[in-house]
């Protein structure tokens, strides 16, 4: 090389290097001998050396691009503006959940703020036609309560009650005045709702062993009786009353309004689930509501459980957004904490609890984008949606459980969110059916025989 050559280089090669650090290594090494040693090595060495300084001396790392939750593309198949409303979903549950959820879940209170951000989004009654509503797809809104569970089961639970059970109710029984009254106002969240089915006394029979009654007395319907565990009954405007007819003996449906004397809503305490949910127990002590109040399409039974079969899916994506929150959690701890000097990540035992959570979340959430699909296509039948509640609520059980493994003593810290989850992912495995009801709902379909006692 010509000597004008070399010199730029040694000059280009000398601005280049940072005195300071120079010194500070020269500190911990014998820079002298280290640079001779340097002239020593061959060049398929050096060009390793290189490798391992680039890489900042982390072993077997690979820059691979991250790998999202989404492993299948699911979302590809989302329209650019159904993607948009998926971002907006996501980014509200970010900015205005995430930083609050632990601090309600651990003081049992419902941040009642957070229902005027909601207004904001404007996707209560999803997939309802008319009355202000959105009329997404099924899939659509299962997509959104898959975006809100990844950050907060007891919020998605919260919208899930207002929005499908209690707008639900009015929107497949009631009547149009009932609708026009009621509706438009909730989809705008400036009235709440909740759904009282169970009973002290009667939880997955109730549908044969429910003690709430009504009686018209010439005037009025007369109710009496209790519920226990209704969600967000102890501020909700309207709740869904089920109760027998004590002369007909069917099932009917009456809006119950909060101020009615005979009403009375109590908080239950002690929750170790979905503590920011305000579940109540409710006492109907001759609760009188109007003819006009009477859901005037709920004539059975089988009304209430058309409701439940349309939100029954709902249930199955909360599991699924729980699962992807704890395995993102996981995820990115097991990246950062290192032991024995390397990201626990890099180890085999880390790595196969990973690809377990991921696998079990990635076929969940293929069964039920094919779930609402279904719905969509008006072919859901309540084996199927039974099939998912029970399949995903088990292995959403074990992803939480692998997830608080992974991080150790952490796992059980409120601050690093996967306690919270493993706790919530217990009311959701219970609620809307527990996993013995489902699997007899779904045996009953594959065998031909019924497992119920009667
Ligand atoms: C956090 C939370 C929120 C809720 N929100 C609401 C709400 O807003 N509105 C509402 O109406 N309800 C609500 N529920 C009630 C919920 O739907 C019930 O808890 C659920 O249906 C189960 O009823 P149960 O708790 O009475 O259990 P039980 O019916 O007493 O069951 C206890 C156990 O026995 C099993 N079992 C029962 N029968 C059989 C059988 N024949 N064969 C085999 N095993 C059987 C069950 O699977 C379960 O494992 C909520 C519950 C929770 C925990």
């Amino acid at each position: 090389m010509p000597i004008f050559g070399k010199l730029k280089n040694t000059l280009n090669l000398l601005r280049s290097i940072d005195l300071d650090k120079l010194a500070a290594i020269n500190q911990k090494i014998d820079l002298a001998k280290a640079m001779n040693a340097l002239g020593d090595l061959d060049e398929r060495q050096l060009k390793g050396l290189m490798k391992l300084v680039q890489s900042k001396g982390k072993k077997g790392q690979h820059h691979l691009p991250p790998i999202d939750a989404d492993f299948y593309k699911l979302e590809t198949k989302l329209s650019k503006e159904e993607r948009a409303l998926q971002m907006k979903v996501r980014n509200f549950m970010e900015t205005e959940i995430r930083p609050l959820a632990n601090k309600s879940w651990y003081t049992a209170e419902f941040p009642m703020q957070v229902i005027d951000k909601f207004k904001t989004l404007g996707i209560a009654g999803m997939t309802y036609q008319g009355y202000g509503c959105p009329h997404l797809s099924n899939v659509m809104e299962g997509i959104l309560t898959q975006e809100m569970a990844r950050v907060d089961a007891s919020i998605t639970t919260f919208f899930g009650v207002h929005s499908g059970l209690a707008m639900g109710s009015i929107y497949l029984l009631g009547s149009e005045t009932q609708k026009q009254e009621w509706l438009p106002e909730m989809q705008k969240l400036e009235k709440i709702g909740a759904f009282g089915l169970t009973e002290p006394d009667g939880g997955s029979d109730v549908s044969q062993g429910m003690k709430t009654t009504c009686k018209f007395d010439g005037e009025n319907w007369v109710l009496n009786g209790q519920k226990k565990w209704i969600g967000n009954a102890t501020f909700a405007d309207v709740i869904i009353i089920w109760a027998r007819d004590l002369d007909s003996g069917h099932v009917k449906g009456f809006l119950v309004k909060k101020e009615n004397p005979g009403f009375k809503a109590e908080r239950i305490k002690g929750k170790m689930a979905l503590r920011t949910v305000q579940n109540a127990l409710i006492t109907l002590k001759d609760c009188k509501v109007p003819e006009n109040d009477r859901l005037q399409h709920a004539n059975s039974f089988k009304d209430t459980a058309r409701v439940l079969r349309m939100t029954r899916a709902g249930v199955a994506w909360i599991a699924v957004g729980l699962s992807r929150g704890a395995y993102e959690s996981a995820l990115k701890y097991t990246k950062k904490r290192e032991q024995f000097g390397r990201p626990i990540a890099a180890y085999q035992l880390i790595q196969n609890h990973l690809v377990e959570m991921f696998s079990n979340l990635t076929a969940m959430q293929t069964l039920v984008y094919r779930l609402s699909e279904m719905q969509d296509e008006e072919i859901l039948t309540d084996e199927h949606a039974s099939l998912a509640k029970v399949y995903c609520t088990m292995r959403m059980r074990d992803i939480v459980s692998r997830a608080r493994e992974v991080m150790g003593g952490n796992g059980i810290l409120l601050e690093y969110d996967v306690a919270r989850f493993v706790a919530d992912a217990e009311a959701i495995y219970s609620y809307e059916g527990t996993k013995e009801i489902n699997t007899m709902i779904v045996g009953r379909a594959i065998t031909g025989y019924s497992a119920f006692v009667n």
